[in-house]
């Protein structure tokens, strides 16, 4: 029979396994059996609302066989099964998320030098074939009348054929590997062995693992002489304890076991920066093991991510993503919430509106929110891992649903602070901040850089405070959804008055513009509707000109709306434009001599003066060329 072949991805990931020498193969035995209650799970789930499939929750199990002169270890369960298609979609192809994560981190060299990854993540099936030489699939899907058999000594493919099986579920016939120098692959034909690795890393699994087990019994008349002796009596055990890892207690239950079971069920390569349990008793009872990861999964920000936490109903699971449990703005968090108080088949529309549901969401985010302040104020480092992969979230979290969770989400945000060269908190900002300061001072930029030199920079520098530099898009939505902190107000530094000037400078700012206004209307009509408004500025220091705008629309909010995709270009939200001139710069004396004695040359040097103040805020030219011979054209 002709032998189908492996997709090329799904070749090379078994090609590593089959040459791995990681040191830890035993882990394929947690794989398989992980696979195997997953299948049960599904069945189980089914068996709510089918009555045809016929078995009660006591009947599911999974069993452990060894044939010590075949060299075989079998495991078996009774669950969902696989249909032809199935099997060859899922043993024919990486299909899982687990594998395909492990399939992402490696680099092509990678796959032969560092496989210590393996260890970090469910590989899933494939992990069969580090200690088999040939792996064969017994299955038979529920619903279905045929049996199906997949087979593969390894890389060069895999055969489907049809067979019999009395029962629906599945069973994974390990061939093992001879035994090498090094590698005692016999071990897994040893029952002590086995049942130390369902203890390992199986021993939460929900559903009984069977196995025959040899036990020494001491025998009183045994022996040739009748004196007694021991005898080897094999026994039917259920090897694992089947107590979930959120189910057990606190003290039972290391950092490194919750860790390292988020790694496997949540396919993620890196540790959680938190771990949250919650054991609550009381009129809604239910026990909480929830991560907060280190980073984000490829498709965080996209439609494709699914939030969620999985929900079971006493050790039962009734979902695998319910959104419900946590808030929009934390739908980062993963995890599993176990209450006995839900209904079993309860539809997902009901559950909706579940109220027990309802007061365990409630009590969730409050624990989220105090282990993200926690891991703020006591450990700074974890804390920016997290913040680094997840900030636009608690950013578009304090501007959503109209500034709802604004009070709750402000003291999660970091911002990059001039003064202190690193991100800062705001209360940070307040509490550094003088007496005499009345405003907190931000800029806005595509750069921390940029941002800190933006003319108005200086002179709040020059006044001795701190100013926080503002690089995402969203930042300006969050600070004017806050508008202010510890009751001080936010002041952006190109837009808004500084307050930094004395009634002296305003008075003669007012006397400069006074005297200079015929030539200010001269610049903007020389400027022909680039602007809104020219004006002498009381911000600027060294600088000759600035771009700054009036009204709600900021330039940064311009840009925003500008990067949306699909709007005509005549409906897109414009700022107002002001120019301001800096009426001391030895530019403004130039651009006045000209206008009293050279009115083109004078509507030239606007257009330069507008042209670089649209640099300085980080805009485009609209046409650069014409630019470059305006200026040539003053030589
Ligand atoms: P993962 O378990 O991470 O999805 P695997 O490579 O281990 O990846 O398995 C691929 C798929 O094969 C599973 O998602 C499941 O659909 C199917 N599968 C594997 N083992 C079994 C089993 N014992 N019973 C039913 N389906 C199984």
């Amino acid at each position: 029979m002709a032998k189908k072949q492996f997709k090329a991805e799904s070749k090379r990931l078994l090609d590593l396994m089959i040459n791995s020498i990681y040191t830890h193969k035993e882990i394929f035995l947690r794989e398989i059996i992980s696979n195997a209650s997953d299948a049960i799970d599904k069945l189980c789930y089914k068996s709510l609302t089918d009555e045809s499939v016929g078995m009660a929750r006591e009947d599911f199990c999974i069993r452990l066989d060894v044939d010590k002169d075949g060299r075989t270890l079998t495991v078996r369960d009774n669950g969902i099964g696989m249909t032809k298609e199935e099997l060859e979609n899922n043993l024919g192809v990486i299909a899982s998320s687990g594998t395909r994560m492990f399939r992402d981190s490696l680099s092509e060299d990678e796959a032969a030098a560092d496989v210590d990854v393996i260890g970090q993540f469910g590989v899933g099936f494939y992990s069969a074939f580090m200690v088999s030489d040939k792996v064969t699939v017994i299955t038979k899907a529920f619903g279905e009348e045929q049996a199906w058999k997949w087979e593969s000594a390894g890389a060069d493919g895999y055969t489907v054929t049809a067979c019999e099986k009395d029962t629906v579920g599945t069973d994974v016939i390990m061939h093992l590997k001879p035994d090498a120098d090094e590698e005692d692959y016999s071990a897994y034909l040893e029952s002590w062995k086995l049942k130390e690795l369902v203890k390992k890393y199986s021993d939460y699994v929900r559903w009984p693992i069977h196995m025959t087990v040899e036990r020494r019994e001491w025998d009183e008349k045994g022996g040739e002489d009748g004196k007694g002796a021991y005898n080897t009596v094999s026994e039917d055990q259920v090897v694992n304890t089947m107590v979930p890892i959120w189910q057990r207690p606190k003290a039972e239950v290391s950092d490194d076991d919750c860790k390292a079971y988020y790694k496997e069920h949540f396919h993620d390569a890196s540790d959680p920066v938190g771990v949250i349990r919650v054991n609550a008793e009381g009129l809604t009872s239910y026990k909480a093991m929830l991560f907060i990861p280190a980073q984000a999964p490829y498709d965080y920000y996209t439609r494709d991510y699914q939030p969620g936490l999985q929900l079971y109903s006493a050790g039962v699971m009734i979902m695998d993503k319910c959104p419900d449990l946590v808030p929009e703005h934390f739908r980062f968090v993963r995890g599993v919430v176990d209450s006995p108080d839900l209904s079993l088949n309860i539809s997902r529309e009901l559950l909706q509106h579940d109220r027990q549901l309802k007061v365990i969401a409630g009590n969730l985010e409050k624990k989220i929110q105090a282990e993200l302040k926690r891991l703020m104020d006591e450990d700074r480092d974890k804390y920016l891992t997290f913040y680094n992969a997840f900030a636009p979230q608690l950013k578009y979290g304090v501007v959503g649903q109209y500034g709802m969770h604004k009070d709750q989400l402000k003291d999660l945000l970091l911002f990059y602070s001039v003064r202190e060269d690193k991100l800062i908190s705001l209360k940070e900002y307040v509490d550094a901040m003088g007496a005499e300061q009345k405003k907190i001072y931000y800029a806005c930029a595509e750069t921390n850089k940029r941002a800190a030199a933006l003319p108005q920079a200086e002179t709040v520098k020059a006044a001795g405070y701190d100013m926080l530099c503002l690089t995402d898009s969203v930042d300006e939505f969050v600070m004017q959804m806050l508008a202010t902190y510890a009751e001080r107000e936010f002041c952006n530094v190109t837009n808004d008055d500084l307050g930094l000037e004395s009634e002296d400078e305003k008075k003669q700012a007012e006397e400069k513009a006074e005297a200079s206004k015929e030539l200010l209307d001269f610049v903007k009509e020389s400027l022909g509707g680039a602007v809104e408004t020219v004006r002498i500025s009381h911000k600027l220091k060294s600088q000759p000109v600035f771009l700054t705008t009036e009204g709600e629309v900021t330039l940064e909010m311009e840009k925003y709306f500008q990067s949306l995709p699909g709007v005509p270009d005549a409906d897109r939200i414009k700022a107002k434009r002001v120019l301001e001139l800096n009426g001391a710069h030895p530019a403004f004396a130039a651009l006045e001599k000209a206008y009293n004695e050279d009115k083109p040359r004078a509507a030239r040097l606007a257009m330069v003066l507008l042209a670089q103040a649209q640099l300085i805020a980080g805009l485009p030219l609209d046409d650069p060329a014409a630019y470059t011979e305006l200026v040539c054209g003053l030589f």
